[in-house]
């Protein structure tokens, strides 16, 4: 009995597979030009390309129902290989898309889109500027939060801006929380913050976070007791108390998620040379080719595998020309085994060289798992891929590995030149942890009801302190929802990852 169900679910599975192995090609290719909003084939027919991307959509959301539906009737007590089994264990998860069709459509799809209108279309005045009103996140309010060293003016825009694009989007965000709950019942989970953490296959995902997170603390209570004697040095006693928590607005970034920013004002040895490949870069006349090229060739070398052509004919290296690409870095896998792209907006410097080599891990990635079911070519929890990437990146940005490629002149052995480079790494990764497990512990709080979603702002705060040491310029109140003016909160995207 369990033979013969065996080979019926095999061919079950490789009819699935070969199907959407189709669909989901086409769905990427659909997305993948929808991020090049002009290119040549949506000029011909904008409004065709654009019901050409819904289609695909809508065609898969109806392919992971069914396949869900068909997996969920299987007995798979019967299945004794532990590889089939998982595969239709994976098979019957279909997230959101498990929803009614039109708690999906009406509800969780427009709830999302609504909150993603605020936040895209948040636009403030700048600071003593009641007539320059058309301010928004990217470029210019992240600009200003990154280069002002004016106390006021950084208030100002921190607060007009978490005005701006958090606290419209409180309403819809708790209603979100309840269409989540239903998005975990339908897909037998107890509860959505449970959902939340479901990818990870941990009963105790939060606790074994915070245990991680307990061994680093020491470290990041170091590097936030010494900045915070350099801010108070900088803007003076008044405005920074020796042992409250750092006020979030003038750490460089909006979200104080990353310090590297203020680095001229907390660099432990002012002076001193920071490793910078930019400069050769430009000298030896580096291209964006170039840089992917030497990126293949960084994997190459440690016998892993070669991108192929195909490649480099269909990836975006930089910013066309002839019209503007959405450009935040982004790996593609076509699901077809053999096209993989990047879409990369490189400009010759050390930044993007370690984005460069951070997206090409994502493809050497989907080249490695490219043979297996379709279900199985993903990372092994939402994390995997990126944590691949970063740990490639940081291989990559070493002074060592940077002297190697002749970009970087052997250094003189001195700690102060050391300890400069190590400082601000620090102030990038490891001021980051803190800030992306406050915001996810939050999520999971509130989704899973631990906390009370009429304390929701209150909550993110308590957690931004209690993780980060990070208090509000300002006092807050339930009328605010700070959380919100980060795009993972209205996109809905997990964050510790
Ligand atoms: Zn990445």
């Amino acid at each position: 009995m369990a033979f013969a169900t065996g080979i019926n679910i095999n061919c079950l599975l490789l009819f699935y597979h070969v199907l959407c192995t189709e669909l989901i090609t086409c769905e990427v290719v659909s997305l993948f030009r929808a991020e090049l909003p002009f290119s040549a084939a949506s000029l011909c027919d904008p409004i065709k390309a654009r019901s050409n991307q819904l289609n695909a959509q809508q065609r898969y959301v109806e392919y992971q129902r069914l396949v869900a539906e068909q997996s969920k009737s299987i007995n798979k007590n019967l299945i004794l290989d532990r590889k089939l089994y998982r595969q239709l264990m994976l098979q019957t998860e279909a997230g959101a898309n498990a929803l009614p069709l039109d708690t999906l459509d009406r509800q969780y799809n427009r709830l999302i889109n609504e909150m993603l209108y605020i936040y895209n279309g948040a636009t403030i005045c700048g600071y003593q500027q009641p007539f320059a009103c058309n301010l928004r996140y990217i470029p210019d309010l992240k600009e200003i939060m990154a280069k002002s060293r004016d106390w006021d003016e950084l208030q100002h825009t921190w607060l007009e801006y978490h005005r701006k694009a958090g606290r419209e989007m409180r309403d819809g965000y708790e209603q979100l929380v309840d269409v989540m709950n239903e998005v975990a019942y339908v897909n037998n989970v107890t509860n959505a913050g449970e959902y939340w953490y479901l990818p990870y296959e941990s009963g105790n995902f939060r606790q074994d976070v915070d245990i991680v997170w307990e061994q680093i603390r020491p470290l990041y209570d170091g590097l936030h007791a010494y900045v915070r004697r350099k801010l108070r040095e900088y803007y003076g006693p008044e405005r920074i108390n020796r042992i409250a928590p750092l006020p979030s607005h003038i750490l460089g970034n909006m979200y104080a998620q990353s310090w590297s920013n203020i680095l001229d004002i907390i660099i432990p040895y002012p002076g001193k040379k920071l490793v910078d490949i930019t400069p050769r870069m430009l000298e030896q006349g580096y291209t964006p080719l170039l840089m992917f090229q030497l990126a293949e060739e960084f994997f190459t070398s440690i016998n892993m595998s070669a991108v192929g052509p195909e490649f480099y004919q269909n990836s975006i290296f930089e910013q066309p020309v002839d019209r503007r690409a959405f450009c935040e870095p982004s790996a593609w896998d076509f699901c077809n085994r053999h096209d993989f792209r990047v879409k990369v907006c490189a400009d010759i410097n050390q930044k993007s060289m370690i984005s460069v080599h951070h997206e090409m891990a994502h493809i050497q990635y989907f080249l490695q798992y490219r043979h297996l079911p379709k279900v199985f070519r993903n990372g092994a929890n939402p994390a995997f891929h990126q944590a691949i990437g970063d740990a490639v990146g940081l291989s990559v940005s070493t002074p060592k590995h940077f002297q190697t490629l002749g970009l970087l002149q052997r250094s003189v052995d001195e700690s102060s030149y050391d300890i400069n480079y190590l400082f601000s790494m620090a102030i990038d990764k490891v001021a980051f942890l803190p800030f992306a497990l406050s915001l996810d512990n939050w999520r999971y709080d509130i989704l899973s009801g631990n906390a009370n979603k009429h304390m929701m702002n209150c909550h993110y705060w308590n957690l931004r302190e209690k993780y980060s040491g990070i208090k509000p310029p300002v006092l807050r109140s339930e009328k605010d929802f700070d959380p919100g003016a980060k795009y993972h909160v209205p996109a809905n995207i997990p964050y510790v990852k």
